[in-house]
């Protein structure tokens, strides 16, 4: 297979060519008709089109059939996305992840592991967002380990709050054994901010969300993770979570490298405007696409796609089309510890290939060598 577009980090017109999966070459050519960018990598994805992951009674064909919606989209891997909940629904909500990757190749081939977004978190209306404040505990190592059982050593990501007494000998735990720790639905203190740093936690989770309404202007706990070099953060640029001015200041004060743009789409991200309903919690999706509880102000997840999210980026920071991309792609692959196999077009790789329009509309998408996506009226 053979395919032609603008990359965006050099504005050259390449081919690539791909053989038995792979990229083998990149030959630049006089024109192209589209851009081209590397497969999409989304860490915080709770589910799509319909099909929620944090619902045990979800059957593996319908994760599957996520993952093939999700392609539309540019993502072709990601971290499937478990929120607080109680220990048995956290262990059946793995099982089940594990079993759909097991069945489906497709989900084994998308899935770079586990995000487990809670339980560990503040219990503050606030904070905690959308989460189950009946769940919402300490961090309890022998839990995690046999929830790491249930997802058979596959949880790559946790977010907490560092607050928590034992918080910090967690984190120590964790990052021992090469999880990635994530500060997030926190009320913590800067110096717990801090405290959270020296011992290993390297992310925020949707900086700037799942935080109190109203806050001390300074100190608080988000210019302290602002601040903090040692900390990668992941941002919503849904146009709701964060308004466009805020998502400028704080990409221009987290740096183009440190920036992760995550969707934390959750099941009804792809369906209409209306009410769902997903276990215990009832959702309303706008339609301006604003995802909320309903007769609340609080946000519960988004309804983003992550070639909307890299537009909205462009259009509200001073972030080149080449930097959002790779705030999507090459950053996240580089703190999950894939870069030599994904996150950058290049021969060797496999070929995860998005092919996008002027608008940055997905036109095509290429998933490990095959065309798995492509819109009927465009030619390649
Ligand atoms: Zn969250």
């Amino acid at each position: 297979m053979k395919l032609s577009g603008w990359l965006a980090p050099s504005h050259n017109a390449i081919e690539l060519q791909i053989e038995a999966g792979a990229i083998t070459s990149l030959e630049p050519v006089a024109t192209a008709a589209h851009w081209l960018a590397p497969g999409f990598i989304d860490m915080q994805v709770n589910g799509f089109g319909g099909v929620d992951f944090n619902d045990p009674a979800t059957t593996t064909e319908q994760i599957a059939q996520a993952i093939r919606r999700l392609w539309a989209t540019g993502v072709t891997h990601l971290l499937p996305t478990v929120i607080t909940g109680s220990h048995e629904h956290l262990t059946a909500c793995f099982a089940n992840l594990v079993k759909a990757a097991d069945e489906f190749p497709e989900v084994a081939y998308a899935t770079l592991g586990f995000h487990l977004e809670g339980p560990f978190i503040s219990t503050e209306d606030g904070p905690r967002g959308a989460h189950p404040r009946a769940h919402a505990r300490p961090p309890d190592w022998n839990e995690f380990m046999r929830l790491q059982d249930a997802a058979r050593g596959r949880i790559r990501l946790i977010t907490l709050a560092p607050e928590w007494e034992g918080a910090l000998a967690f984190i120590e735990r964790a990052v021992a054994e090469k999880i990635i720790v994530a500060l997030g639905h926190t009320a913590a203190t800067p110096q717990q901010i801090r405290d959270a740093i020296s011992v290993g936690a390297t992310m925020s989770t949707h900086l700037g969300n799942g935080s109190h309404a109203q806050l001390a202007r300074h100190p608080n706990y988000i210019w302290e993770q602002l601040a903090a070099d040692e900390l990668h953060a992941s941002f919503i640029v849904d146009g709701h979570h964060l308004p466009p001015a805020v998502v400028k200041c704080f990409l221009r004060a987290k740096g183009v490298a440190r920036s992760i743009l995550v969707t934390d789409a959750i099941a009804a991200a792809g369906c209409p405007p209306g009410r769902y309903q997903f276990g215990d919690l009832t959702v309303e999706v706008t339609p301006q696409g604003r995802v909320c509880l309903p007769g609340t102000p609080y946000l519960a997840g988004s309804a983003v796609q992550m070639h909307e999210a890299i537009a909205n980026t462009v259009k509200f920071s001073d972030a080149t089309l080449s930097e959002a991309i790779q705030m999507a792609t090459a950053n996240p692959a580089a703190l999950l510890g894939v870069s030599d196999k994904h996150g950058e077009l290049a021969a060797g790789r496999p070929a995860d290939v998005v092919i996008l329009n002027e608008t940055l509309e997905v036109v095509a998408t290429v998933c490990g060598g095959k065309m798995v996506f492509k819109r009927i009226e465009y030619t390649l």
